[in-house]
């Protein structure tokens, strides 16, 4: 088969958004060196597989992720397809937003932890001072049109501090919210979040305003429950799934954190639940297989894997 068995499930939206982010939260691990042009032939693959939200790449300090150093160049390259607010890049600081300004993006990512020792160890600096940094830099990229999207990091876990208490995330999340951000992306960068877990911080973020129809889900496989967490995230009204082509990346700062959930593992579940992606499998899972072969190295994607051997 190669395609699921369409049977609608009760209790889900009609249409999910995917977030793609192999192109930045994939690469950015890699230890090679993967040349620009190959970056921009990902981004330019994803899109003619029906991917329509792409986060391109980072302007992070090339010291942090020397792997996309060529933000810029790869920009350039991608001319109007790396352009306008459905082709966000990562943006650390007010440095980082003239870069993105300067390559003339129309959204940006901004990122802020849950916890302090990840706050610490990601950015170098407190939950508040990663908010008091984010300020200017939401008000700055708002004031020249970008859509913006903040990430929270270890929303369901740390490996530092274990667990991570809905109140903390919540309160986290508002205050990035308030600084006039237009989607909360929930990270459960060590993959350790379960269904229950998903569905109490949905709720509680609700109860404060921001409602499933403002949120993306980021969930990685670490522990297997990725699809899981992300049909529990759907039930309660969310429509925006990160994911990465392939299952690219992880995170270089949590211990065991491999396994961005991979997108054609979430398209194969989507589908066959009747929910439209847009995504042509066969073109997503050829992609991968290209990416597999230029990184040397299979793809950890289940659907992947079944397609293409
Ligand atoms: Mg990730």
């Amino acid at each position: 088969m190669r395609t699921p068995q369409v049977e609608p499930a009760d209790g889900l939206p009609a249409r999910v958004t995917i977030y793609e982010v192999g192109p930045r939260d994939g690469l950015q691990n890699e230890k090679g060196h993967v040349p620009t042009p190959v970056k921009v032939e990902f981004v330019r693959r994803l899109l003619a597989a029906g991917l329509t939200t792409i986060e391109t790449t980072s302007f992070v300090p090339q010291a942090w992720v020397p792997q996309l150093g060529d933000a810029a160049e790869v920009l350039d390259a991608l001319g109007e397809d790396g352009r306008g607010r459905t082709r966000p890049v990562l943006v650390p600081n007010e440095r980082g937003l003239d870069r993105a300004l300067e390559a003339d993006v129309g959204a940006i990512a901004i990122f802020g932890s849950a916890t302090e020792t990840f706050a610490q160890r990601n950015l170098n600096r407190s939950v508040d001072e990663s908010v008091t940094t984010f300020a200017p830099v939401v008000q700055r990229a708002r004031a020249a049109g970008l859509w913006v999207r903040a990430y929270v990091s270890m929303c369901f876990g740390d490996p530092w501090e274990g667990e991570v208490s809905v109140d903390q995330v919540v309160d986290v999340a508002t205050r990035l919210m308030d600084l006039g951000c237009d989607q909360l992306a929930l990270g459960d960068t060590i993959g350790t979040g379960t269904t229950g877990h998903v569905h109490r911080l949905v709720d509680a973020l609700a109860g404060k305003g921001i409602g499933p129809e403002r949120l993306g889900v980021h969930f990685h496989d670490t522990y297997g429950q990725a699809l899981a967490n992300t049909i529990a995230a759907l039930a309660d009204g969310v429509t925006v799934v990160d994911a990465s082509a392939g299952g690219l990346g992880g995170c270089p700062y949590a211990k065991s954190a491999t396994g961005n959930l991979a997108t054609e593992d979430l398209v194969w579940a989507l589908h066959g639940a009747g929910v439209q992606t847009g995504v042509d499998l066969d073109a997503l899972v050829a992609t991968s297989v290209w990416m597999a072969g230029v990184l040397r190295r299979p793809s950890p994607s289940r659907v992947v894997t079944a397609l293409s051997t």
